[in-house]
């Protein structure tokens, strides 16, 4: 293991850490369905994709 010429400190590691926040993901109204979905991804809800079925739901 490389042995670093200055040790990250306790208060350097807590503020990075600190600084590192969860994101809403992206979610939009399907147009089939009108659920929220994630952009760029087939709807959970009703399995289109940009109008077409893509995912079969039974
Ligand atoms: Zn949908």
């Amino acid at each position: 293991m490389a042995v670093p010429k200055a040790k990250t400190s306790k208060q350097r590691k807590h503020t990075r850490s600190a600084n590192w926040k969860l994101e809403a993901p992206n979610l939009s109204a399907c147009p089939q369905c009108h659920e929220l979905k994630m952009n760029h991804k087939a709807c959970p809800n009703c399995g289109y994709y940009d109008g077409k079925l893509v995912v079969d739901k039974k």
